[in-house]
């Protein structure tokens, strides 16, 4: 087999992963981001719209790297994620952090996959000075914790906060939840029922809900014990 390590792009657009989602999801329903409803069916997309196996196995005993929780393989079309992160079976198992583990790969698969088909183009283009990486087989990505803070592990996470957690839908249901609840004076328990509800909503994990959130800047619309919305 022909081993060579690609290379992935240091930096992509925030609002180009947004259009990739955005296109995405219209491939996938013909719907537009403000047309979908909840939860984003993350799964089926990965299987029946992209083709993917989606496989659960321990990860750490597969490649032998205890930190892995998820591994695509362009080639084969398979996308396996970390027993520990099985909802319902695995103690620390949770529906939200399996579901964005499933994202994130679909993440590779949307963002970096064309470099992998390009990587002919690619070779050509670096052939005297690249040298020949046997760690990882060229259709594959692995996805390890030590590796989190590589640029193309943090451009698969935004991709996955945009796929399950779509601005628009946000906005939308963080207005609706907190327009609900809005007379309640104790703010820490109103972004605990509002981030509770959302990931109901979202089928997300807290985590991955409170860094949305700060990052769309909603809760600079509450201030003190009063909600004021932006
Ligand atoms: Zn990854």
């Amino acid at each position: 087999m022909n081993y060579q390590k690609i290379i992935y792009p240091n930096y992509i657009p925030d609002g180009r992963i947004r259009r990739l989602v955005e296109e995405l999801l219209f491939n996938f329903n013909g719907k537009s981001i403000a047309e979908q409803t909840l939860p984003i069916p993350v799964e089926e997309i990965a299987e029946f719209h992209l083709g993917y196996s989606l496989n659960l196995d321990h990860l750490g005993d597969r490649f032998g790297f205890q930190d892995t929780f998820g591994f695509i393989d362009f080639d084969r079309k398979e996308i396996w994620i970390d027993s520990s992160l099985e909802p319902g079976v695995s103690p620390t198992g949770n529906e939200g952090r399996y579901l964005f583990t499933v994202s994130h790969e679909i993440g590779h698969d949307q963002l970096h996959r064309p470099f992998y088909d390009n990587r002919h183009i690619q070779k050509s283009l670096f052939d005297s000075e690249q040298p020949v990486d046997n760690d990882q087989p060229d259709a594959a990505i692995m996805c390890r914790e030590k590796e989190k803070r590589e640029p193309q592990e943090i451009q698969a996470d935004l991709f996955a906060s945009e796929l399950l957690m779509p601005e628009v839908l946000i906005r939308q249901q963080f207005h609706e939840i907190t327009n609900e609840i809005r007379r309640n004076p104790n703010r820490w328990a109103v972004e605990m029922m509002v981030t509770d509800e959302l990931c109901r909503r979202f089928h997300t994990s807290k985590q991955a809900m409170e860094i949305r959130l700060d990052k769309l800047k909603l809760w600079h619309g509450l201030q003190g014990n009063r909600l004021i919305l932006t």
